[in-house]
C-alpha cells in the first residue's frame, strides 16, 4: 500500500536474513551504487531506505507484520501502522488492529499503555496545619520560627533514583507489547498491550544512586518564619509558598498552610471579632453609687481598670472605644445582683427608700 518496493528485494535479500547479513549486503550494496563513484542516485537511495527500516529491530518487526514502514502511512495520528485498517503486504494479507481499540481498556488503557509520553504533571496539594496562637500573639502580632522537616528531589539524580537509565529490553523502549493473534483464515490481529518489565515506562533505572540510596528523595531540614499580623483574625491563614514535599507523582510540590487557631487559656475577656467582651456581676450597692473593676488579662494592657457608672442598669453594656483588638472596641456587660445583705437592707429600710424614690 505504501507504494515501495520490497525493501528485502532491494538488498538482494531473504525475509530471514539476519542482521549480520543485512549489514553486509547494505555496505556492498551503497559502495556500488554511491553518486560519487558513478552509481545511481535512485538505487542508491532506496538501498538506504531499505537499510534504515531493516536494521531498526523495531521498524523491521514493524514492516514485516504490515508491509508498511512507520512513516509511510497516512492520516491515524499517532499510529504506528498509519491509518488503513488493511493492508497487502509482503507476507500477504494482514489485518492490523489494535485488540486495544477492539475491547476498551482491557490492557489498562489501550493506546495509554504505550511509551512514556511527557504529561503535564499537578501541582502537589496544599497541607494545612492549624497554629494555636493566644489572644496577646494575636493583639501584638508575631514571628515565629518553624523547623520543617520535609523530602526534597535528591540533587545528584533529580529524582529519578539512577545515575542512569537503560532502554528495556522487554519492548526496545516503546512501553508496550505486540503479539499476533490468528483471527481466522490469512487474517491476523495485532495484540497491543503495556510491557509488564517497565510499566510501560520503556525503561529501567541503570546505576543505583548512592546519594538517596535509589529513593530519588533526600530529607531536608528548613526553617519557615510565620508571620501574624497584629490584629489577625482566627482562621487567617500564613502559606509557605511550594514548602509541602518534592513528590514524583507532582509537578511542584504544594503550599503549607499554617491556619491560626485560639489557643486554650483562661481569660477574663474573650474575642469577639475585633471587639473584645468581658463579664462582671456587681452588688445593687456598686450600681447605684458607681464603681471599678479590674480586667487582668487584657493583651494590650494588663490589670486595665474600667470604670463603671453609678446607676448602670443590670445587663447593660459599657462600651470603652478602641479598647478591643487593633480595630476595635472594648464591651463591658454588667449584671447586676442584690446579695443577701442587700436584700436584707432593703426591706427594713423601705421608709427611706420610699421618701428617696418619690
Ligand atoms: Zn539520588
Ligand atoms: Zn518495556
Amino acid at each position: 500500500m505504501s507504494g515501495e518496493e520490497d525493501l528485502y528485494k532491494v538488498l538482494g535479500l531473504e525475509r530471514n536474513a539476519s542482521g549480520d547479513e543485512i549489514r553486509r549486503a547494505y555496505k556492498d550494496l551503497s559502495r556500488i551504487h554511491h553518486p560519487d563513484k558513478g552509481g545511481n542516485e535512485e538505487i542508491f537511495k532506496k538501498v538506504n531506505r531499505a537499510n534504515e527500516i531493516l536494521s531498526d529491530p523495531e521498524k523491521r518487526q514493524m514492516y514485516d507484520l504490515t508491509g508498511n514502514t512507520q512513516e509511510g502511512g497516512g492520516g491515524g495520528v499517532g499510529h504506528p501502522f498509519g491509518g488503513m485498517p488493511f493492508g497487502f503486504g509482503p507476507g500477504g494479507f494482514h489485518m492490523n488492529v489494535d485488540i486495544g481499540d477492539l475491547f476498551g481498556n482491557m490492557f489498562g488503557g489501550g493506546r495509554q499503555g504505550g511509551p512514556r509520553r511527557k504529561v503535564k504533571k499537578p501541582i502537589g496539594p496544599n497541607k494545612t496545619h492549624e497554629l494555636p496562637l493566644n489572644l496577646h500573639d494575636f493583639y501584638h502580632g508575631k514571628k515565629i520560627s518553624i523547623n520543617l522537616n520535609r523530602q526534597v528531589f535528591c540533587d545528584i539524580c533529580h529524582g529519578d533514583g539512577c545515575m542512569n537509565w537503560k532502554t528495556c529490553d522487554g519492548c526496545k523502549g516503546s512501553g508496550y507489547t505486540e503479539s499476533m493473534i490468528q483471527m481466522g483464515p490469512g487474517m491476523m490481529a495485532i495484540n497491543r498491550g503495556p510491557c509488564s518489565t517497565c510499566h510501560s515506562e520503556g525503561r529501567l533505572r541503570g546505576t543505583s544512586c548512592t546519594g538517596c540510596e535509589s529513593k530519588g528523595l533526600v530529607n531536608q531540614q528548613k526553617t519557615v518564619e510565620v508571620e501574624v499580623k497584629p490584629g489577625a483574625s482566627i482562621n487567617d491563614c500564613f502559606t509557605c509558598k511550594g514548602m509541602c514535599s518534592d513528590d514524583v507523582e507532582y509537578e511542584k510540590p504544594g503550599d503549607l498552610v499554617f491556619r491560626f487557631v485560639a489557643a486554650d487559656e483562661e481569660l477574663d475577656v474573650e474575642r469577639e471579632g475585633n471587639n473584645l467582651r468581658a463579664r462582671f456581676t456587681i452588688s445593687l450597692k456598686d450600681a447605684l453609687l458607681g464603681c471599678q473593676r479590674v480586667i487582668q488579662s487584657h493583651p494590650g494592657q494588663t490589670n486595665l481598670n474600667v470604670d463603671i457608672p453609678q446607676g448602670i442598669q443590670s445587663c447593660e453594656t459599657i462600651r470603652v472605644k478602641g479598647m478591643g483588638m487593633p480595630g476595635g472596641d472594648l464591651l463591658v456587660m454588667i449584671t447586676v445582683i442584690a446579695n443577701e445583705a442587700e436584700k436584707k437592707a432593703l426591706e427594713s429600710h423601705k421608709a427611706i427608700l420610699q421618701s428617696i424614690f418619690i
